[in-house]
């Protein structure tokens, strides 16, 4: 007896397949969030800038970076809780009352304006609200960048140490440039990622972790012209739980996911990787045995059948038997693909008509 691979769970089995990792939610939720390593780095700059203002004799700056370095924790500590937007809100009044500060206090050539950039990168990219409002919240820096440049222009350093200056300058822009870099890298990760995952979420099937009808046909098209061009056939096998309803109808519905998720599984695990199973419908499944003869594919296919025949579901109902029922045909070239489909199912309901559980191959 072949046992199929399911677990205990509310109705006594789990689906084989790790539907959260599927989810519409789960791709849209399972975002960037490259703020705690934004707010580390905000914490050690400004940890650093009390040291350099001390230095420079800019004492009030430096009290200033003592409340900044305050700032950034409880912003780091925010959206470790998962509060993204205060956390971002209060990293972006932080940058801008940090930039405003600074420039007026030691003009704009020691480069503490460059930080602005990097502010509007994180207030456009704040999860969580609408693009309206992140945009909005993006042109407060842009527009402070203007004022400090319009009110402060080239006024001249006015503190100790000026031979600093050039070296505070290409410090700010690195630290602001890589802050940059980093977010721009952590966006178009996260994009890949996601488009990726959308990608599994409209080929697969939710239940069984199959792949679906949508990506079945686009196999099939696939077979059809490589046959075309090498000249090898491939198979379609179309197959049918039998008296699939009395499970639904005798042990609930949840027995009858089970069910699908055990045939499914036997499927998955007995096939061969260049084979292609796919969830067609409720209870109906397409196999497509590529690069093979009709004897081998209905040897196949008949192994497949008398595996379910003797699978058993692990259930805390006492379930049936399952048995499946199959229609197998051959592409024959030229053929369109909705034909073959049509000539599997006929021979998936003569296989019906007969009796169930056995395998009817063309003619
Ligand atoms: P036959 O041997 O002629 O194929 O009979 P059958 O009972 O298997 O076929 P029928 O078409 O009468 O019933 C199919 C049932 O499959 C009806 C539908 O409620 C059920 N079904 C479809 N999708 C799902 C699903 O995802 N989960 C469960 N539990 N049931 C499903
Ligand atoms: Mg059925
Ligand atoms: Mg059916």
């Amino acid at each position: 007896m072949l046992n199929s691979m399911t677990g205990p769970g509310k109705s006594g089995f789990t689906p084989l397949f790790d539907k959260s990792s599927l989810s519409v939610n789960h791709v849209l939720t399972c975002g960037y969030n490259p703020f705690a390593v934004i707010s580390i780095a905000g914490l050690t700059a400004h940890s650093f800038f009390i040291l350099l203002f001390v230095f420079i004799g800019a004492n009030q700056l430096a009290v200033l970076n003592i409340v900044s370095v305050a700032l950034w924790l409880t912003a780091f500590l925010l959206s470790r809780k998962g509060r993204a937007i205060s956390a971002t809100l209060l990293a972006l009044f932080e940058l801008m009352l940090h930039a405003t500060i600074a420039c007026f206090s030691l003009g704009l050539s020691t480069g503490f304006h460059v930080y602005l950039w990097a502010a509007m990168l994180l207030a456009g990219t704040t999860p969580g609200i609408s693009i309206r409002s992140s945009s909005l919240l993006a042109s407060l820096p842009l527009l402070l960048l203007i004022i400090l440049e319009m009110l402060i222009g080239d006024m001249p350093y006015p503190l100790k140490h000026p031979e600093y200056v050039s070296y505070i300058l290409l410090s700010n822009i690195l630290t602001a440039g890589l802050i940059l870099l980093f977010v721009g890298v952590v966006i178009r990760r996260e994009n890949d990622r996601q488009r990726q995952r959308l990608i599994e979420l409209a080929n697969h099937d939710e239940l069984t972790g199959l792949n679906n009808r949508r990506f079945g046909h686009q196999a099939l098209e696939q077979s059809r012209l490589r046959a075309g061009r090498n000249r090898q056939s491939f198979c379609v096998a179309m197959a049918d739980i039998d008296y699939f309803k009395k499970f639904n109808d005798t042990f609930g519905h949840d027995a009858g996911d089970a069910v699908l998720c055990s045939v499914a599984n036997c499927f998955r695990t007995r096939l061969r990787k260049s084979d292609t199973v796919c969830r067609w419908g409720g209870e109906e499944f397409l196999i497509l045995i590529s690069d093979s003869s009709l004897e081998n594919a209905t040897k196949l296919v008949e192994s497949l059948r008398v595996s379910i025949q003797n699978m058993k579901v692990e259930s805390t109902h006492s379930l049936p038997g399952i048995t499946v029922s199959f229609g197998l045909a051959q592409f024959l070239p030229g053929e369109p693909i909705d034909e073959l489909i049509i000539r599997a199912d006929n021979l998936l309901y003569q296989a019906k008509t007969e009796g169930r559980n056995r395998t009817v191959v063309q003619g």
